[in-house]
């Protein structure tokens, strides 16, 4: 029988990489981990596969989904819905996997005391401008929904404090190599949380007074 100390939530800015590293650590430990698959109301992108990435369903469909109480949490992020059934939950744990989250700091706020034991990973990038072209070159979204994921990830710097171990995705093969020290053998951080937070304070001011981005949000505005 498993325990809630088998989940992990994964839990970045959009645009640093936690899809990229996620996918990569599920498909290097598939007979051991597996990702509970979200549903959202987001259009699907031309490189998403439905009930692969997300199960990709309308409004009205995710508003049922809740009123059933079906969804173990849920939040409105960048103005589109995302959930995590709890169905999901199940047919992981039935299997003797463990179970990793990819939701936003407020569904791991929600959903915190809905899964005692469940550890936190909060990712971050290098740098603002590094995260901006990562945005940039995955190369989904367009500006004024890069500006919206830009504004959310100011939303879960200032809170990144709730998590209880933190990355920095510099380059691919050392965040994976440290994101599966810290999930598949449950090794301390490298990073303290200090230095952490403070890695996530110097980004929050960036992202609040960059004259770069100033000029990206003018421009947009104009
Ligand atoms: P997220 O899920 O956090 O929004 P993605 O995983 O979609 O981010 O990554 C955003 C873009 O950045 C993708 O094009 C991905 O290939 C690239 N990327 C991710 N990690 C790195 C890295 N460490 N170095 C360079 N590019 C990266
Ligand atoms: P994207 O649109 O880039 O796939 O995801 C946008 C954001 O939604 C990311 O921060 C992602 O972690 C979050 N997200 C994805 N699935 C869920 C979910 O089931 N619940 C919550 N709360 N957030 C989610």
């Amino acid at each position: 029988m498993q325990t809630l100390e088998d989940v992990f939530v994964v839990i970045a800015p959009s645009g640093t990489g936690k899809t990229t590293l996620n996918r990569k650590l599920i498909s290097e430990n598939s007979d051991k981990i597996e990702m509970s698959v979200s549903y959202t109301t987001r259009p699907k992108r031309q490189n998403e596969k439905e009930g692969e990435h997300y199960n990709f369903v309308t409004r009205e469909v995710f508003e049922n989904l809740i009123r059933e109480d079906k969804m173990l949490e849920w939040a409105n992020v960048h103005g589109n819905f995302y959930g995590t059934p709890l169905s999901e939950i199940k047919r992981i744990r039935d299997k003797s996997k463990l179970i990793l989250l990819e939701i936003d700091i407020q569904g791991w706020q929600n959903a915190k005391n809905l899964l005692p034991g469940a550890k936190s990973v909060f990712i971050m990038p290098p740098s603002v401008d590094i995260m901006w072209s990562r945005l940039e070159g995955r190369g989904t979204d367009d500006l004024s929904v890069r500006i919206v994921r830009l504004d959310s990830a100011q939303l879960e710097l200032e809170k990144a404090h709730m998590c209880d171990m933190f990355v920095i995705n510099d380059s691919i093969d050392s965040a994976i190599h440290e994101l599966e020290q810290l999930i598949m053998h449950r090794k301390v951080p490298e990073l303290n949380r200090e230095k952490a937070l403070r890695h996530a304070e110097d980004l929050l001011r960036t992202i609040k007074s960059a004259e770069w981005l100033k000029k990206i949000r003018e421009s947009f505005d104009t």
